[in-house]
């Protein structure tokens, strides 16, 4: 999962509700285009991002 830098928990990407992504930063879904809209945030602690999930989160095998 995409772990998050400063608490360790999960981020994900907003749309309405909180996507989980895969190491590729696709969701599961079926719609995989990214609005201007979407940013990535800490399903814990709201540490956000609007350009990338990189800047917030580590990929962390699990
Ligand atoms: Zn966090």
């Amino acid at each position: 999962m995409w772990k998050c830098k400063k608490c360790g928990e999960e981020v994900g990407l907003r749309r309405g509700m909180l996507f989980k992504l895969d190491k590729n930063k696709d969701t599961s879904g079926d719609d995989l285009s990214i609005h201007d809209t979407d940013y990535y945030e800490c399903s814990h602690c709201h540490n956000y991002s609007y350009s990338d999930v990189e800047e917030i989160a580590i990929w962390d095998e699990e």
